[in-house]
């Protein structure tokens, strides 16, 4: 296929570089990172798209979304699939296919899952929103980019699947540090903790696949200084438009509004921009209940 691919950041350009190796003609757009070996130079993100088969967006907001999908859309072939991987939020993603789909071509959202190491390694979790046919036809390239593509339904749904497992993530992430906490506070050794929860009711990804508590559990940022993985920034980004949504549906969320309030003053008021989101448990390991 004809790729047009606009934003090659950190994930974008590992994702980009994935589709070129499997043989695909790829172009490359992005105002600021390098364009990666094997992708062509485009001058501009209108021309990254002009004859693409599919245009895919991997891109930091919304508001950018919106932005360069205004360039695009006007430039791409009729029956051409804008496929935008960014996480943004469901507004902007139904406004953008809605765009797209009356210039006569087609979109999808299709947020990931897996983070920097999963876009390298071509092993993202795609959730995606739009019509079966495009999704039929962007299957290939999902299965180059990643090992799983769910398709949640009309656009804006993969958006919705991405802000409704990272509300749950960033909530069990918090429950799983908190409880770490008190038990340190108790006398109960991180080990014994872990073998316990892993295998009884209290068990959570964030937990088994993830343990926040160094040295405990399978490798993960903790072992390594906190470093991301998945930065809190991201996490707060994401809580945040969990909120947004949540409030434009009018959803009950009180979980999900405290665990965005302690994401938030740990990104801006205390140590946690750049740290991983497990870095949580240090921040409640120092804490009192004052
Ligand atoms: P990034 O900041 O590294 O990359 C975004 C790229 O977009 C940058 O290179 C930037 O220069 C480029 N860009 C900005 N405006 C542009 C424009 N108008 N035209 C062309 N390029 C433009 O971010 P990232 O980590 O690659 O994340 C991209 C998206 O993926 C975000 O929506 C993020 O929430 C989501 N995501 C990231 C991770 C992760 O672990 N990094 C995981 C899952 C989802």
């Amino acid at each position: 296929m004809k790729i047009g691919f606009i934003g090659l950041g950190n994930m974008g350009a590992p994702m980009a570089r994935n589709l070129a190796k499997a043989g695909h003609e790829v172009a490359g757009f992005d105002v600021a990172a390098p364009i990666p070996q094997g992708i062509a130079s485009a001058e501009s993100a209108a021309n990254a798209a002009t004859g693409a088969d599919v245009v895919i967006t991997m891109l930091p907001d919304g508001a950018i979304l919106r932005r360069v999908a205004g360039e695009v859309i006007p430039a791409m072939s009729p029956g051409a699939i804008l496929l935008d991987c960014s996480t943004v939020d469901v507004e902007s993603a139904r406004a953008v296919a809605g765009q797209a789909i009356a210039a006569g071509t087609r979109a999808l959202d299709a947020p990931v899952s897996g983070g920097i190491g999963g876009a390298e390694a071509g092993t993202l979790t795609f959730m995606v929103g739009g019509s079966d046919d495009a999704f039929a036809d962007a299957k290939p390239l999902f299965e180059i980019m990643g090992q799983k593509a769910v398709h949640c339904g009309p656009s804006g749904n993969g958006q919705a699947a991405k802000i409704c497992n990272n509300m749950i993530l960033g909530i069990t992430m918090i429950g799983t540090c908190e409880a770490f906490a008190l038990a340190d506070k108790l006398g109960l050794d991180r080990q014994a903790m872990f073998d316990v929860v892993s295998t009884s009711s209290g068990y959570s990804w964030t937990m088994n696949a993830y343990c926040p508590a160094p040295g405990v559990g399978p490798t993960s940022p903790a072992d390594n200084d906190y470093k991301p993985g998945f930065a809190a920034e991201l996490m707060l980004k994401d809580l945040r438009l969990s909120q947004q949504a949540a409030e434009a549906s009018d959803a009950d969320t009180p979980m999900g509004q405290r665990a965005t309030e302690l994401y938030r003053s740990f990104v801006e008021d205390e140590d946690g921009r750049g740290r991983d989101f497990s870095a949580m448990l240090p921040r409640f390991e120092r804490r009192g209940r004052g």
